[in-house]
């Protein structure tokens, strides 16, 4: 892939070989980085190790795991890592509860940050030609200005619309004949929903490149928003703690993300025993920051769960493929005993053409016993369709629901629109059982 060095093309270009040489040096830049910070600093004094105990990039087992708690207890700012003066930028998680956690960039920080966006919107097939609206909400919030610079770094013409005001996005699509958009899927399911009830088709806004993420969507989500809309969707993956977006972006082929190894150092771990997961196999995703300065993370255990994809992408880049998230070992459900993802609970919805792309997990306590409720809307087209018929397949859906997930789930067929619509991340559980929170 012919990508030029603006957006680190001589990274994007990097053979296996050469990434494992690259990471070796930069991981000990990271922990000598790191260890200027105070946190890091008495960390590894606590441990006995020295920066200098890190010669290659297998040694990143000798190094502690960071937890999201580890950033709450050195907020404000125990691991800033350079002077203060040296800082353009703070974000912070958009942390939903107690304290929040900030992350600090540097000028280069921030320069790096927006050449992995813009490598990631250029595999994804966006050129300096294209018309970018960003539906992201701006602010503390990463998605906004993360994607913003990365765009702009790709010289796409940048409409920073922000998150919501349906009406105004799609004015904007139209007007300025956007090309390429970023939004959460479910924002993206709720436009086009919105346009469908107003009798509009979605397929004549032409759309070419929806990159989508910040919340877990399915496989399944992805085929009815490419059907709704006629335009390809390209899975984005990040969080705050490793810049925001910009970690992970799927190229042309759409099978899994390439995460940028030159910025972060990847690994698997089992979840319960933080032993390296087998090759394949299913874990939690730890991240080390490799080309951060201003506040490295070594071994930030990210709560995602997914897997490493085998084999070689037909794209031509080394970068290693990460699988769609599975969901977050706090996004767990546990029902009557059973593990459940909300994920698997969509890949059923969404196989049905009859159901809307909105829905809700809602979980209540009846005589001891976990019960399950998914809302689900139905779609505008159905919508007028026999009761009888809707009847039918209700019943098939909850059939199929309950070999999902071995039990049964209660379905309540509700109105188009009547559930409450995602201008970010969707909201899909709701969990009444107390003591469960
Ligand atoms: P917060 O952790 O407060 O939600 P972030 O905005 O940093 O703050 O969110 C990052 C998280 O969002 C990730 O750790 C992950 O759980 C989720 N996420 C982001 N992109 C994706 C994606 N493409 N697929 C699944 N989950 C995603
Ligand atoms: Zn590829």
């Amino acid at each position: 892939m012919d990508v030029s060095d603006q957006i680190g093309g001589r990274f994007v270009r990097m053979s296996r070989d050469e990434i494992a040489d690259f990471q070796g040096e930069a991981l000990k830049h990271s922990v000598a980085q790191a260890a200027k910070s105070p946190w890091y600093a008495a960390k590894l004094k606590e441990l006995g190790l020295d920066p200098r105990d890190i010669k290659s990039a297998d040694n990143i087992i000798k190094l502690p795991f960071t937890t999201k708690e580890d950033l709450r207890l050195s907020y404000p700012a125990g691991m800033l890592a350079v002077e203060p003066e040296k800082i353009i930028r703070m974000h912070t998680s958009s942390g939903t509860t107690g304290k929040p956690t900030a992350i600090f960039h540097t000028r280069e920080d921030v320069d790096c940050w927006a050449e992995l966006m813009a490598r990631c919107l250029y595999i994804a097939g966006a050129r300096s030609h294209d018309v970018f609206q960003n539906m992201s909400g701006y602010g503390l919030f990463t998605g906004g200005l993360g994607l913003h610079y990365g765009a702009e770094r790709l010289g796409m013409w940048v409409i920073p619309a922000g998150a919501g005001n349906t009406a105004r996005q799609i004015l904007l699509i139209r007007d300025f004949h956007v090309t390429v958009i970023h939004a959460t899927p479910s924002y993206a399911m709720h436009i086009a929903e919105r346009m469908v009830q107003d009798g509009e088709d979605p397929k004549r806004l032409g759309i070419k490149i929806a990159a989508l993420g910040a919340e877990p969507y399915t496989e399944e989500m992805r085929v009815k928003l490419q059907e709704l809309y006629g335009f390809k969707v390209f899975n984005s993956y990040g969080l705050s703690e490793m810049n925001g977006p910009g970690v992970a972006f799927e190229c042309g082929e759409q099978r899994g993300m390439h995460i940028w190894e030159d910025a972060f150092l990847v690994e698997i771990v089992n979840p319960d025993t933080f032993e390296h997961a087998r090759p394949g196999e299913v874990g939690e995703l730890v991240l080390t920051t490799l080309r951060r300065d201003g506040m490295p993370i070594i071994r930030y255990r990210t709560r995602d769960l997914t897997r490493i994809l085998d084999g070689v992408c037909p794209c031509g880049i080394a970068h290693a493929r990460l699988d769609r998230m599975v969901g977050r070992t706090d996004d767990m459900l546990i029902i009557r005993g059973v593990n459940v993802f909300p994920s698997q609970i969509e890949e059923v919805l969404m196989r049905h053409t009859w159901l809307g792309g909105n829905y809700v997990i809602q979980l209540t306590m009846r005589e001891a016993l976990d019960q399950m409720t998914v809302k689900v809307e139905i779609a505008k087209s159905t919508f007028d369709g026999s009761i009888e018929t809707i009847r039918t397949q209700r019943a098939e859906l909850q059939k199929e629901l309950r070999e999902q997930v071995g039990f049964t789930v209660n379905v309540e067929i509700v109105e188009p629109g009547s559930l409450p619509a995602s201008e970010g991340k969707a909201r899909r559980v709701i969990d009444e059982r107390g003591g469960h929170v």
